[in-house]
């Protein structure tokens, strides 16, 4: 298209990655030990990880590849979850048991690369010491010595650890709007992991949240693709730093690469429809920016788009993964989803053949997790010369190169004086931050901050259940083991009892999740109080089992609400959900509305401290919160989705990037450098903040850039750039946005980025400025990926 300029995919990535698989070829042989050490240098001097070559490095593994038979390279492309090693599951009172017959059988003559996983509750930090420790101690005895690469979620905190710091679940942590406590918070849950003894933790997840339906939505930082990125690459950057081989820091693993997130039925692992231009425009440029950052694994998407699963797609896995993204590091298979292409995708008619499929596809490493046939079938496809053996030594060589990185080679051992600050109070201070910066205020009708002294009904499912603040992946996948919790965690109700006194607060149960228990009882009780807080609810839940069949908020709660809603008392909706539930029904009567999302274990104080004024509100929305089970759409709708105010308009409940403050914000001032930009230039936008409120507060300066014709109908908007401030009383502070006119790219008919000349509008906290893209003096140019922080 004339008059267009076209940007590609991390070109510096391509080139970088050549240069790998060049150096790659260069062979010597060293101590594991030796040349681990060399390759310590301090963590300033080192290129982010995944693009990381260092000489020592590559001599090394090159010298370990060509020793190695090719058992024991399949071998080393198989990860086993440690059930399949064990005795007995863990319960609350007893430690699981490693069983040495299978663990000898898994890593001597299967030669086992990796294992995962608890079964089937969190371990004491002394028995994954335990267990890493008999884990390497069997490697150490096998011919090449290689460690056992350990792998496991730790997606809000290494919650698979006793005495873990747990933070809010990513949707939370999206409604901060804050990447610096994305980045801290992940930084802790590095170093805790690491103090665990494993160095891979399967997080973050970078999928979008676009289907509410989806039960994994709350693992998610939202809807929009510059805050998933912006927030994921801070997670990368926490986990990894500068060096995953310092023993604070583990491999983060980009999840799951891609078009995981939008199943047209809403069910988990169930069929996508997305086309390439939105797969490029939407689900790419998140882990583009992880991969920008550093990241040195993916995970891949256990789904198929379009019927072409992923785990079988050398287009996805090779074509867009490596060649064009330019990744280098490991890309490891979800759970059981080698098997699944035969099983549940029915595109290999055999498991072998399935296993043919995916390896030829690009998997490096296969999340088995059960049976040790991956490796059979494997050796077998390479014997019979369906797989070269090249393909085998480029994925093993990834493997040993993040093994390498991790620094196992020199030290594999868990490291006993590292446990000393799990759970600090430090940590568990960003964990509270956290939580308060994530809590969103969506309606107040000046009913709060609750005066001292206020006299108040507690109720509903969400008062008093720990899970239902935590979500799942809590001490256990579906985070429903009560018994796991800690006990010093405070629900709702006892946070609020604490902030409010006991002498003022009432508490009667109300409903469960999905069925009353006395809700005439929490009537009568209102008589007696000034303020009704009803906490709604939804249990955790997390894959298939979270799967529903619509977002309606169950009858049981709804009755709740409504029926307190009619004494006349003044009624505070407090919510901890997976997703958006429909409130519309409740909401109306409502006089003010806290979304507590699943902030973690200090979901409830924040709450309690938001109520009663000790915290202001900060938290925006990182999504479109539907008003309707059937009109679910993304605040970056088209205009012909007819998403608006007016009559036959779409009307969601709240607004993406919505959430109030106690405190009131004036935005003046929006002016921009230039009004006019070349297709390289960069306009900068400055605005003018004032708080106009009598106490200091923090607002989160949005800035939206609005393309206003286009070769592809644009979106109404897309955001841009965001900055969080803080703001004392009558203070004014004037913000700037450089915008990079490349970052305005969309995905053109050709599926490349492309930005077109034309006019512009920004748009700032209710301020519009507008520039204009000139016609550009060349015709093509080479630019770096779109997207990304
Ligand atoms: C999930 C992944 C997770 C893996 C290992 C799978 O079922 O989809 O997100 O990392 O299990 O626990």
């Amino acid at each position: 298209m004339n008059g267009t300029v076209r940007t590609h995919f991390s070109r510096r990535a391509r080139i970088a990655w050549r240069a790998a698989a060049a150096l790659g070829a260069l062979g010597a042989t060293a101590t594991h030990a030796a040349a681990q050490r060399r390759a310590d240098a301090p963590e300033a001097t080192r290129a982010a990880t995944s693009a990381a070559v260092t000489p020592e490095r590559d001599q090394f593994v090159e010298g370990l590849l060509r020793q190695m038979t090719l058992e024991e390279k399949v071998g080393e492309m198989t990860q086993l979850t440690i059930q399949a090693v064990s005795r007995t599951e863990g319960t609350p009172t007893r430690e699981h048991e490693l069983d040495p017959a299978k663990l000898e059988d898994a890593i001597l003559r299967y030669h086992v690369g990796s294992m995962l996983n608890v079964w089937d509750v969190a371990f004491t930090p002394q028995h994954w010491h335990q267990v890493i420790r008999s884990i390497q101690d069997v490697a150490r005895r096998s011919r090449l010595k290689i460690p056992v690469l350990y792998g496991i979620d730790a997606v809000h905190g290494n919650h698979y650890m006793v005495g873990g710091t747990l933070f809010p679940q990513n949707i939370a942590l999206a409604a901060t709007w804050n990447p610096e406590l994305v980045r801290r918070s992940n930084e802790i849950t590095a170093y805790e992991t690491r103090a665990a003894g494993i160095p891979w933790n399967f997080s973050p997840v970078l999928d979008l949240a676009r289907q509410p339906l989806w039960s994994r939505f709350f693992e998610t930082f939202g809807e929009d693709v510059y805050l998933t990125s912006t927030m994921g690459a801070a997670a990368v950057r926490g986990q990894q730093g500068g060096n995953i081989g310092s023993p604070l820091r583990v491999a983060a693993t980009g999840k799951h690469f891609l078009g995981y997130s939008m199943p047209l039925s809403g069910k988990d692992r169930s069929t996508a429809w997305i086309p390439d231009r939105q797969l490029y425009e939407f689900f790419v440029p998140s882990f583009q920016a992880a991969m920008d950052s550093g990241l040195a694994t993916v995970m891949i998407n256990s789904g198929d788009i379009n019927g072409e699963p992923v785990h079988a797609s050398h287009r996805i896995l090779t074509g867009l993964l490596r060649e064009r993204m330019g990744f280098q590091g490991v890309a490891v298979s979800d759970w059981e989803d080698i098997i699944k292409l035969h099983t549940q995708h029915h595109v290999a008619p055999t498991q072998k053949e399935a296993v043919r499929m995916a390896v030829m596809a690009g998997v490096d490493m296969s999340m088995v997790p059960y049976s040790l046939d991956f490796p059979k079938y494997l050796l077998e496809l390479v014997r019979e010369g369906s797989i070269p053996e090249s393909r085998i030594d480029l994925s093993v060589r990834r493997i040993l190169r993040l093994k390498y990185d991790l620094g196992l080679f020199r030290d594999a051992y868990p490291d006993a004086r590292l446990t000393r600050n799990i759970g600090s109070a430090a940590s568990q201070a960003v964990s509270r931050r956290a939580a308060e910066e994530s809590v969103t205020l969506l309606k107040n009708d000046g009913v709060l901050p609750l005066a001292r002294g206020t006299r108040v009904l507690v109720t509903g499912p969400g008062a008093t259940s720990l899970p239902v603040m935590h979500g799942a992946w809590t001490h256990t996948w579906q985070g429903m083991n009560t018994a796991m919790y800690s006990r010093t965690t405070k629900s709702p109700l006892q946070a609020v009892t604490e902030e409010a006194g006991a002498a003022n607060v009432t508490f009667v149960p109300g409903s469960e999740i999905a069925k009353e228990i006395d809700i005439q009882a929490a009537v009568r009780a209102a008589q007696g109080v000034d303020v009704v807080l009803v906490f709604l609810g939804e249990n955790p839940s997390a894959e298939g089992p979270g799967d529903i069949e619509d977002l309606s908020l169950p009858e049981a709660q709804r009755t709740l609400a409504q029926a307190l809603e009619a004494t006349g008392k003044p009624v505070v909706l407090v919510m901890f959900e997976n997703r958006p539930q429909i409130v519309r029904e409740v909401e109306a009567g409502a006089r003010a509305v806290v979304m507590g999302y699943e902030t973690g274990p200090y979901g409830g104080t924040a709450v309690a401290d938001i109520l009663w004024g000790d915290v202001n509100p900060s938290g925006r929305l990182p999504f479109t919160y539907p008003r309707y089970t059937g009109s679910l759409v993304h605040y970056d709708n088209l205009w012909s989705e007819k998403v608006g105010q007016g009559e036959g308009m779409v009307r969601p409940q709240w607004e993406f990037g919505y959430g109030l403050s106690y405190t009131t914000f004036a935005y003046s001032g929006l002016r921009l450098d230039r009004a006019q930009a070349g297709p390289n230039g960069t306009v900068t936008a400055t605005v003018t903040v004032q708080n106009t409120g009598r106490r200091a507060g923090q607002e989160v300066v949005q800035l939206y850039v609005r393309d206003l014709y286009a070769s592809i109908a644009p979106p109404n908007r897309r955001l841009r750039g965001f900055q969080k401030i803080t703001l004392a009383a009558g203070e004014t502070k004037t913000v700037t946005f450089p915008i990079r006119v490349q970052d305005l790219a969309f995905i053109g008919m050709d599926n490349t980025p492309v930005v077109e000349p034309g006019d512009f509008e920004v748009l700032v906290g209710g301020q519009m400025a507008r520039f204009t893209v000139a016609q550009p003096p060349m015709t093509s140019t080479a630019v770096p990926a779109a997207g990304g922080s």
